[in-house]
C-alpha cells in the first residue's frame, strides 16, 4: 500500500496546510480518491455550525470494511492485520492476516444476520481485548449495524444507561475477560444489566475464561455454536451493504470525566477517511511496521488507531489483552520487543506509572525495533516525556503527542513523526485540514502568538462528530453554541511564541490566581518536576483574596521519615521557580491515590468538590475506577 497523500517533510507540511485552508474541498476529495467508494460523492462537504449540520462526502456510497479488509486481499492477503497478544504471556500468541480477518468477519457477519441483526440496529459489544472484539466491530460494520462498544470496565449500572440511551436491543459478550491476574465476569455483569433493559432481544456470548455462566433461553447464544450454523449453511461470503458516507457507522460514549458521557455519534465516509490519514501522518507508518496502541477497544482511541486507522492503510495492528504492570511492570517492553514493534501510542497515565518503577524493567528488553513513540489522553508532563524519550526511545524516537477528543474521531493537533519537531509537553501544529482558534470568554478571538485562550476549531473537518445520538440538541448546546459558529472542544489552550499549541488542561479547570490565567496542567507539570513526587492533580477553590487559590493533591514517595511541612514547602518552592510564585499552590494534600477515569484521567471536578467543601455534591461518580480514593481524599487532612 502507499499513501500518497502523506506528507514527507516539513515544506510539504506548509504546502498542505495552505492548501487545505485555502481550497479545503479540493484538499479533502484529494485524499479521499484513494480511497474504495461505491460510487463517488455529489458534494465534498456541506456544514452549518449552528444547527449544527455537518456532510462529508454526500451521495457517496461504500463500506468502511471494504476498505479495511477487501481491498487489501490481493496485494496484503497474506501479511499480519492483527497481532493478538494475551494476557498471560504463557499462552500462544495469535496472528490473523488479512485473509484470515476478511474469513472471520464474513462469518461473524452471517451470524449478526441470522440472529435478526439488520443495518442501522444498535449492537453493544461489551468484551475483553480479544481478536474477536475487533471482529465483532467489523462485522456490524459489514452489514451496517451500529455498533456501540463499552468498555469492559464497566458496571451493570453504566451498561443499562447506555443500553436504554442507544436503545441497544443486541448485545456481544464474552463470558469473562482476562485483565492482569484478574478475571472479569462480563456476561454476570451484562446479565445484573439487563435486568433493566427488558428490549434487549439477543446475547451473543464468546468463550474465554469459561466461566460458569446462565444462558437465558430464547435470548443467548454462544458464539461457537452461531458461527458452526453459519459453517453448516455453506455460505462463506457476506457481501458488505452498501452504506451512505453520512449513515452512522458508530455511537461511542466520552469517558465522562467532566460529567454525563455523551453518545458520540460518527458516520462512515468522513470518519474513515479522517483516521487513516490522520495515522499514516502523525506516526509516518510505513508498509510492514508494527504498530502497538495500548488502548482499549472501548475507547476512540482503540477505535480510530487499533481498528480503522491502521486497517485502512493495510497496517499491522498489534492488540494486546493484559496491562502494563502484570506480570511485571516490564510487560510493555516485552511485548514490544517479542513482536519486533515499530510505534508505541500509550498514555500518559501509564507511562507515569511505569516510571515509578525504576529502570530495572526496561533494562531487561531490547527496545531498538522502536522507531515513533505517542502519547494522547492527557497533557504529558516533562519529566514523563523526558522519560520516555530519554529509556525508551533511546533518544532516537520522536515522540508525537496527540491532542484530540471522542468528538474529533482522530488526531487533530500533534506534531508528525520526524517531519515537524516535538517539543516537551506541547502538541505542537494543528494537522493540514485542522483549523483551531483561541478565543476568550467572551468569544473573541485571540489573535497573534505568545497568548493563551480556549480552544476552538472554526472549519469542519471530515472526522468530527455528526450528532450526540438521540439529541441532537445536546450537541448543539456543548460544542456549538458557547462560540457563535465555532465548535468548542472545551480545553484550555496556549500559543507560544512560533505558533505551537499547548493544552493547559479543561476550560474549567484552567485557574485565574488573582487575574492570572494558569493551567492546572502546567501547575501539576511543575510539581511533578520535584524529586519524590509520583503524579498530582491540581484544581481551583474560592480564595478570598486571589479569586482562585490552587489546591494540589500529591501523590509522594520520598523518604519515609520526611516531614510533610518542608516537603510541601519545598514542592511549593519547585513550583515557583519552575513557573513563577504566582503558582505556588496554596494548599498541597498527601494522597495516596487520585480519582481515575476507567481510562485513566484524572477526575478533577471531584477533587474540585472536595477542595470546595462540597463533599455532598460529587455529580456522576459512575465512570470512575475505583471509588474508594474519594473516601479517603474526603477524609484526609492538609
Ligand atoms: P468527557 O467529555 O465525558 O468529560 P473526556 O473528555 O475525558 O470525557 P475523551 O474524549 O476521551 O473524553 O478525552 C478528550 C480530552 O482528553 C480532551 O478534550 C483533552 O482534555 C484530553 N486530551 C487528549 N489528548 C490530549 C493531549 N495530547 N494533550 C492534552 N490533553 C489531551
Ligand atoms: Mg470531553
Amino acid at each position: 500500500m502507499s499513501y500518497p497523500y502523506q506528507i514527507r517533510s516539513a515544506e510539504q507540511y506548509q504546502a498542505a496546510y495552505k492548501k487545505s485552508v485555502d481550497h479545503p474541498e479540493e484538499f479533502w476529495s484529494d485524499v479521499a480518491s484513494h480511497f474504495q467508494w461505491r460510487k463517488p460523492w455529489d458534494k465534498v462537504l456541506e456544514w452549518d455550525f449552528k444547527k449544527p449540520t455537518i456532510k462529508w462526502f454526500s451521495g457517496a456510497k461504500l463500506n468502511i470494511t471494504e476498505n479495511c479488509i477487501d481491498r487489501h486481499l490481493e496485494k496484503l492477503g497474506n501479511k499480519p492485520a492483527i497481532i493478538w497478544e494475551p494476557n498471560d504471556p504463557e499462552e500462544y500468541h495469535r496472528v490473523l492476516t488479512y485473509r484470515e480477518l476478511y474469513n472471520k468477519v464474513v462469518q461473524f457477519a452471517n451470524v449478526l444476520k441470522n440472529n435478526g441483526i439488520r443495518k442501522g440496529d444498535r449492537v453493544c459489544i461489551y468484551m475483553g481485548m480479544v481478536p474477536e472484539l475487533a471482529i465483532a466491530v467489523l462485522a456490524c460494520a459489514r452489514i451496517g449495524a451500529i455498533h456501540s462498544v463499552v468498555f469492559g470496565g464497566f458496571s451493570a449500572q453504566s451498561i443499562a444507561d447506555r443500553l436504554q440511551d442507544a436503545k441497544a436491543e443486541f448485545v456481544i459478550t464474552c463470558d469473562g475477560a482476562y485483565r492482569g491476574n484478574k478475571e472479569i465476569p462480563l456476561k454476570g455483569v451484562i446479565d445484573d444489566a439487563l435486568v433493566q433493559c427488558p428490549f434487549v432481544k439477543r446475547v451473543i456470548v464468546l468463550t474465554r475464561t469459561r466461566t460458569a455462566v446462565s444462558m437465558i433461553k430464547g435470548r443467548d447464544v454462544w458464539w461457537e455454536d452461531e458461527i458452526k450454523k453459519v459453517e453448516t449453511q455453506g455460505n462463506p461470503d457476506c457481501a458488505a451493504e452498501e452504506m451512505d458516507a453520512e449513515d452512522m457507522l458508530f455511537i461511542l460514549y466520552t469517558s465522562g470525566s467532566t460529567g454525563k458521557p455523551k453518545g458520540v455519534v460518527h458516520t462512515c465516509g468522513g470518519y474513515m477517511v479522517y483516521t487513516n490519514y490522520s495515522f499514516v501522518n502523525v506516526f509516518q507508518y510505513q508498509p510492514g511496521e508494527v504498530f502497538f496502541c495500548t488502548a482499549d477497544i472501548g475507547w476512540i482511541t482503540g477505535h480510530s488507531y487499533i481498528v480503522y486507522g491502521p486497517l485502512s492503510a493495510g497496517a499491522t495492528s498489534l492488540l494486546f489483552e493484559g496491562v502494563p504492570t502484570w506480570p511485571d511492570a516490564g510487560r510493555f517492553w516485552d511485548v514490544v520487543d517479542k513482536h519486533k514493534v515499530n510505534t508505541l501510542y500509550t498514555a500518559p497515565t501509564a507511562i507515569r506509572s511505569l516510571m515509578g518503577f525504576g529502570l530495572g524493567p526496561v533494562e531487561k528488553h531490547d527496545l531498538s525495533s522502536l522507531k515513533v513513540l505517542g502519547t494522547v489522553g492527557e497533557p504529558i508532563n516533562e519529566e514523563a516525556w523526558h522519560w520516555y524519550d530519554e529509556h525508551i526511545g533511546k533518544k532516537k524516537c520522536p515522540i508525537v503527542d496527540t491532542w484530540w477528543q471522542t468528538e474529533t474521531g482522530g488526531i487533530l493537533i500533534s506534531n508528525m513523526a520526524g517531519i515537524t519537531p516535538g517539543i516537551p509537553s506541547f502538541a505542537t501544529l494543528p494537522l493540514p485540514g485542522v483549523q483551531p482558534i483561541l478565543v476568550d470568554e467572551n468569544g473573541k478571538e485571540v489573535e497573534g502568538n505568545g497568548v493563551s485562550g480556549n480552544l476552538c476549531i472554526k472549519f469542519p473537518w471530515p472526522g468530527m462528530l455528526r450528532t450526540t445520538y438521540g439529541d441532537h440538541e445536546r450537541c448543539r448546546q456543548n460544542y456549538f453554541a458557547t462560540y457563535d459558529n465555532l465548535y468548542f472542544t472545551g480545553d484550555g489552550c496556549l500559543r507560544d511564541e512560533n505558533g505551537n499549541y499547548r493544552i493547559t488542561g479543561r476550560v474549567d479547570d484552567v485557574l485565574n490566581v488573582s487575574g492570572h490565567r494558569i493551567g492546572t496542567a502546567e501547575v501539576e507539570n511543575a510539581i511533578n518536576m520535584h524529586t519524590g513526587v509520583v503524579e498530582s492533580a491540581v484544581v481551583g477553590y474560592p480564595h478570598d483574596i486571589k479569586g482562585q487559590g490552587i489546591y494540589a493533591y500529591v501523590i509522594y514517595q520520598g523518604s519515609s521519615d520526611h516531614d510533610d511541612k518542608l516537603v510541601r514547602q519545598d514542592i511549593a518552592q519547585t513550583v515557583a521557580r519552575i513557573i513563577g510564585a504566582i503558582a505556588k499552590p496554596d494548599k498541597i494534600q498527601f494522597v495516596s491515590g487520585l480519582p481515575k477515569t476507567r481510562s485513566g484521567k484524572i477526575m478533577r471536578r471531584i477533587l474540585r468538590k472536595i477542595a470546595e467543601g462540597e463533599t455532598d455534591k460529587l455529580g456522576d461518580t459512575s465512570t470512575l475506577l475505583d471509588p474508594s480514593v474519594v473516601e479517603e481524599i474526603k477524609n484526609g487532612k492538609l
